[in-house]
């Protein structure tokens, strides 16, 4: 089957990534970022953060009808979690391959789901899954002035 979401442009994108409260509680954060930063994406956000209720119900209102919608809140709020953006080409698809499938048990190793989590309810790190809602989300989680461009040095090692 043709999974557009899962195919990576050749735009440079912007996504939303977040670790969720179980992935600070369980001292994930910098094996997290860590992936990121190895793959090659460029860090423009990161701050930690206890998200409001109102927040949380914004960020993932498009489950609001779910039944485990309210369970999703809690958990979301239930401790800091870790804002990022990150920018480059193809990020938003390939950061979702990092990442692996929501149910940690179906996610393959190698993906941070696959190797660091069991339950889709505590499946420790969000990313946006598309480029209009990485910008979406960005905009809902970061102020003004919270981001920042700057030009990393190891550009021409990454980049032909
Ligand atoms: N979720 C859950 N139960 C479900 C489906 C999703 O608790 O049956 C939670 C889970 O934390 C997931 C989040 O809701 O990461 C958002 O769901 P989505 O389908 O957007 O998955 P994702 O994009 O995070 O892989
Ligand atoms: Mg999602």
């Amino acid at each position: 089957v043709f999974l557009p979401h899962l195919v990576a442009s050749l735009e440079v994108e912007e996504t939303y990534i977040m670790i969720k409260p179980d992935g600070v509680q369980r001292g994930l954060v910098g094996e997290i970022i860590s992936r990121f930063e190895r793959k090659g994406f460029q860090l423009t956000g990161l701050k930690l953060f206890q998200c409001p209720k109102e927040l949380a119900q914004e960020h993932y209102k498009d489950l609001q009808s779910k039944p485990f919608f309210p369970k999703l809140v809690d958990y979301i709020t239930s401790g800091p979690v870790v804002c990022m953006a990150w920018e480059g080409v193809g990020v938003v698809a390939s950061a979702r391959k990092l990442i692996g499938v929501t149910n940690p048990l179906n996610a393959e190793p190698g993906t941070i789901r696959g190797d660091l989590a069991v339950q889709t309810g505590r499946n420790v790190v969000h990313g946006s899954d598309s480029p209009e809602n990485g910008k979406r989300e960005i905009a809902l989680w970061f102020k003004e002035g919270e981001l920042c461009e700057w030009t990393p040095v190891q550009e021409p090692w990454l980049k032909e």
